[in-house]
């Protein structure tokens, strides 16, 4: 079995949350600048199932691990199982230990303003060894942005964290990985905000069962459009789940 699972045209990597840790680590390691790392949940593969331009973007990262757990049913359901699901707060975390221990410089960009500090004072708290790089807040025009680039550059973090959203966050990684001084650039959605303890994890009774998009709802009705893609997105693995996967 290959260490990838097409899932409706994007190739996820069947790892576990210490195994992507780890490549991480690698990927600083080895020194190069500008690898990326996204974590797709399925409404991200929906998007990309949409958008072929948006699917390349995927594929041509150098880690996509499965951030939810429909995509996780999904590799069961093209019989090329991904164990378990390795969503990109929990691959922060484990990141952040390891990187503590060297000494490792993180960027924070992404959120409101304000949040990227209190994450970082939060993350220098639990991971005392990290060095937080610098930070930038989410919300830029063109020349705010040049300021970002500029600021990432003279950091020189190992690890930035890219929190915008997606599909922003990874279209602003694989616009700019070439040009920025940084190791490894990760998209991570809202973590900003949880490391920041401004919006709670869903409790574990909702992750355990695989339902944190309900809990997700209530606790954001205005994600009820988007959420309509889930059941299409079951739907779509069900009918034409395999095909892909024999790509
Ligand atoms: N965000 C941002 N800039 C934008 C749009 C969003 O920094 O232009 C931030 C927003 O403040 C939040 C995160 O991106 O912290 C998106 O979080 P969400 O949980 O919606 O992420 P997703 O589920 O899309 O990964």
């Amino acid at each position: 079995m290959s260490d990838k699972v097409n899932i409706l045209g994007v190739k996820v990597d069947k790892v576990n949350i210490s195994e992507a840790s780890d490549t991480i680590i690698k990927f600083i390691e080895s020194g190069d600048k500008g690898r990326s790392v996204f974590t797709p949940n399925s409404e991200i593969i929906m998007m990309a199932y949409r958008d072929e331009s948006f699917r390349d973007l995927l594929n041509s990262s150098d880690l996509l691990t499965a951030d939810g757990i429909g995509v996780v049913y999904a590799s069961r359901i093209v019989k090329n199982p991904i164990k378990e699901r390795a969503p990109g707060y929990d691959i922060a975390c484990v990141t952040l230990e390891k990187l503590s221990k060297k000494g490792g410089r993180v960027y924070l960009f992404g959120s409101k303003p304000g949040v990227a500090e209190k994450a970082g004072e939060n993350i220098t708290k639990k991971y005392p060894g990290i060095k937080i790089a610098g930070y930038s807040d989410g919300y830029f025009n063109e020349e705010k942005e040049q300021t970002i680039i500029e600021n990432i550059n003279r950091a020189n973090p190992d690890l930035l964290f890219v929190c915008l959203g997606a599909p922003k966050q990874e279209k602003w990684i694989s616009a700019h990985k070439s040009e920025l001084n940084a190791g490894v650039c990760m998209g991570i959605g809202g973590s900003l905000d949880v490391f920041a303890g401004t919006v709670k994890r869903a409790p574990e009774f909702f992750t355990k069962h695989g339902i944190e998009w309900l809990y997700r709802l209530m606790k954001q009705p205005s994600r009820f459009v988007r959420m309509l893609d889930l059941p299409r997105f079951a739907m779509k693995v069900l009918l034409k789940g395999r095909k892909f996967s024999q790509e």
